[in-house]
């Protein structure tokens, strides 16, 4: 599509200059690739909470400022990329400039094909970091179809997807979130089989087990963007269960009590987004027509207010931005 385009020397960018200061939708140049290296034209990109640390300087590692975020883009190749299909890439948005512009760099060995069959770029954008990160979680939880798993931050983003990613695999679902927008979501829109709000429970640690005939879950999947959750889940894991980490919060640690733990016999490990030949299987449930989760999409120019609606716990499923022409 974008093949014989005339490329422009200025692009519209969401930038900010240090971690914490406002966002500027603001035009800057439009890069220039290197000989290994492609430029593609952005149409879409996945809003994940982890662009919203790299902006606040959460973690323990620098991020490069001035910073154009994102790395949920759905892409389409330049005519330097001299490429037929369209193609997409997880930027990291984080240590170079990201999917929040028109025109983005990407190493050309790194560029993950969407399959001619993803027609629905808006839809695809999330899959290669929300999607690939739940189903490579799920995976190293080792349940097997018919187990039960939890999922709490089950209407966010991840959550969303890891959702309909765990029905795919034949497993039951408990959704742990908060809000009746969230709640409906989970139950009827991504099959989960109950939903327990962390927020209005009194003792959230008592209902996950009776939500699931007094044992626990076989598996946690923690996307949560806070701390608790995280001690929470060793607590109601099914003896022998897995609390697999995948929530980055700000400072926090994920604690057990050690006789908990060992009495249980139960595995507590961390899992970071997934390789490239995940992503073709990631891809594969998408291109089946299995995941569907409901995304939001809005303008570029909105990003400020979607951080603020992220951070308020407001967003149910994942907003995509629309780049402009
Ligand atoms: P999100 O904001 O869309 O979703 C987080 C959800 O957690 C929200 O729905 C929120 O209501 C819910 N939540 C907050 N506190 C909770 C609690 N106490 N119990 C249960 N639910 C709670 O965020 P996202 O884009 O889905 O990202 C989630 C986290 O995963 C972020 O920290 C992000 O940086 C991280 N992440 C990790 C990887 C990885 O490879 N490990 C990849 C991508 C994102
Ligand atoms: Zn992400």
């Amino acid at each position: 599509m974008a093949a014989k385009e005339e490329i422009p020397k200025l692009q519209w960018a969401q930038v900010f200059d240090k971690c914490g200061e406002p966002l500027q939708y603001k035009q800057i140049s439009v890069p220039i690739p290197e000989s290994d290296e492609v430029l593609v034209k952005i149409k879409y990109s996945g809003v994940c909470h982890t662009d919203l640390h790299a902006w606040k300087g959460d973690w323990p590692l620098g991020v490069k400022t001035p910073l154009v975020g994102g790395h949920e883009g759905a892409l389409c190749p330049g005519q330097r990329a001299d490429e037929q299909l369209c193609a997409k890439q997880a930027l990291s948005g984080y240590t170079v400039n990201g999917s929040f512009q028109q025109y983005a760099i990407a190493n050309a060995m790194h560029v993950a094909r969407i399959p001619p069959e993803c027609k629905d770029l808006a839809a695809v954008a999330p899959i290669l970091c929300a999607g690939l990160t739940v189903y490579k979680a799920l995976k190293q939880s080792r349940v097997i179809p018919g187990q039960t798993v939890a999922i709490t931050g089950a209407g966010g983003g991840l959550g969303s997807l890891a959702c309909q990613y765990a029905k795919a695999m034949g497993l039951e679902v408990l959704a742990i979130d908060t809000s009746e927008e969230k709640r409906d979501l989970c139950i009827n829109k991504l099959g989960a089989t109950s939903f327990i709000d962390f927020a209005t429970t009194k003792d959230i640690v008592a209902d996950v087990k009776a939500a699931t005939g007094g044992l626990g879950p076989h598996a946690v999947i923690v996307v949560a963007a806070s701390e608790k959750p995280f001690a929470q889940a060793a607590e109601y894991v099914r003896p022998h269960g897995t609390v697999v980490c995948v929530g980055l919060p700000h400072g926090a640690r994920a604690s057990a009590d050690v006789f908990t733990m060992v009495t249980k016999m139960i595995n507590i490990c961390g899992s970071y987004v997934g390789n490239r030949a995940e992503t073709q299987e990631a891809l594969d449930f998408f291109k089946k027509g299995k995941i569907g989760a409901p995304i939001q999409i809005r303008s570029l120019q909105d990003l400020p207010l979607v951080y603020k609606e992220i951070e308020e716990m407001k967003i149910a499923g994942r907003v995509v931005l629309e780049v402009p022409e």
